[in-house]
């Protein structure tokens, strides 16, 4: 057996390598590099598969949070409730903004942000929350949306791992004021380099993210006010393009793949499967699976040539940058719990159905051989 990797961005290009190249060698052709053409073209094409009226293209994720955040106007005394359980640019982008960041505690069977915990941390202070739909599964967005609207807090959602999920049949990414999206290549939509975009339904919003994301101006030299400089660029547009038209098929694969493994790992004594919320479609970005000798089980994989992952090993409060905010694993016994036990295996499209067969065998060979 070869050596399975976590993640395989070579297996995907080679599958649409004729498309990918043509459209990089037009852009190079046509010296659209900056903005331009093939920007709006991808910017139109995701916001009608969303069917939403508003598509903002960005440098990427962690800047599409942070053009939601200062676009709405969000700083200085301010508080941003998010997640315990995330990447830091979920955290970082309101602490960059001005703003304080107050962590919630996640639901245990599914990562994701807890809304009782949520209510728990409102103050007069907090002018939005930003969810995250973790792993590629949708957050509990009935409650959490309740909650916002009851409160007047913006509800800002961060689909980096979610491209496509739903809710009810809803996208995620709609439910808020706005949803930033991560083309980073190992998500589920990646580009080859850094690219980001926001959705939004509404057109007065819209066009302050654009100005503040392009030097505060509209058109060439009309500088309203100071901005950064977030663009995409064409290369990332029009491969992005390309790879739009297959989401579909690369999403029902991830799904499929997941299902064999479910099937596959779902009477093995000292792991537990991913749970899936009902009325969701989870797009699995990552399978992350739970297990308490979770180094063990890592090491005797990485031995047999499977590549795991951990995402991620510390939860946000614990980290570094954030010990002036003195929490202790009590405050967040959840993510906490989760972060030494939780391990990602590999999945992408890709992977073919005899590998995960090969690693769901390691796996009950792990547990069977030193019971
Ligand atoms: C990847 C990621 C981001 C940041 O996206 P970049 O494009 O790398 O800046 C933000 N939030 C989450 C949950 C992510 O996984």
């Amino acid at each position: 057996m070869n050596p399975i990797p976590l993640v395989d961005l070579k297996a995907q290009y080679q599958s649409i390598k004729l498309e990918i190249d043509n459209a990089i060698q037009t852009v190079i052709n046509e010296t659209a590099f900056i903005k331009g053409k093939y920007v709006v073209a991808f910017e139109k094409a995701y916001a009608e598969k969303y069917g939403v009226k508003n598509c903002i293209s960005c440098g990427n994720g962690t800047d599409a949070l942070f053009i939601i955040l200062k676009s709405l106007g969000i700083g200085v005394g301010d508080e941003v409730i998010t997640t315990a359980q995330s990447w830091i640019a979920t955290s970082e982008v309101i602490t960059q903004a001005g703003a304080r960041v107050v962590f919630a505690d996640i639901e245990p069977e599914y990562y994701t942000i807890d809304p009782e915990q949520i209510e728990k941390k409102i103050t007069p202070r907090t002018k939005a929350i930003i969810i995250v739909h973790l792993y590629g599964q949708s957050a509990e967005m009935e409650t959490i949306k309740k909650i916002c609207d009851k409160n007047g807090i913006h509800l800002i959602e961060d689909c980096a791992q979610a491209h496509f999920a739903t809710y009810q049949g809803q996208k995620v990414g709609t439910f808020g004021i706005a949803g930033a999206f991560s083309f980073f290549p190992g998500k589920n939509l990646g580009a080859y380099g850094d690219a980001g975009a926001i959705l939004t339904q509404d057109d007065a919003l819209a066009i302050r993210m654009r100005r503040f994301a392009c030097h505060g101006a509209l058109g060439k030299h009309d500088h309203e006010i100071e901005g950064i400089n977030s663009r995409m660029d064409g290369l990332q547009a029009a491969i992005l393009s390309v790879k739009l038209k297959y989401i579909e098929q690369w999403t029902k694969a991830r799904q499929e793949k997941a299902q064999i493994y479910n099937q596959e790992l779902s009477n093995i004594k000292g792991i537990r499967i991913p749970k899936t919320r009902p009325e969701t479609q989870h797009v699995f970005h990552l399978y992350v699976i739970r297990c308490e000798r979770r180094k063990e089980l890592m090491d005797f994989l990485q031995t047999n040539g499977i590549s795991t992952g951990v995402h991620y090993p510390v939860a946000l409060p614990f980290l570094k940058a954030y010990e002036y905010l003195g929490h202790s694993p009590k405050d967040f016994s959840e993510a906490y719990r989760a972060q030494n036990e939780i391990l990602s295996l590999p999945l992408y499209p890709e992977l073919d159905h005899s590998s995960i067969v090969f690693i769901s065998q390691k796996i009950k060979e792990f547990f069977n051989g030193t019971k």
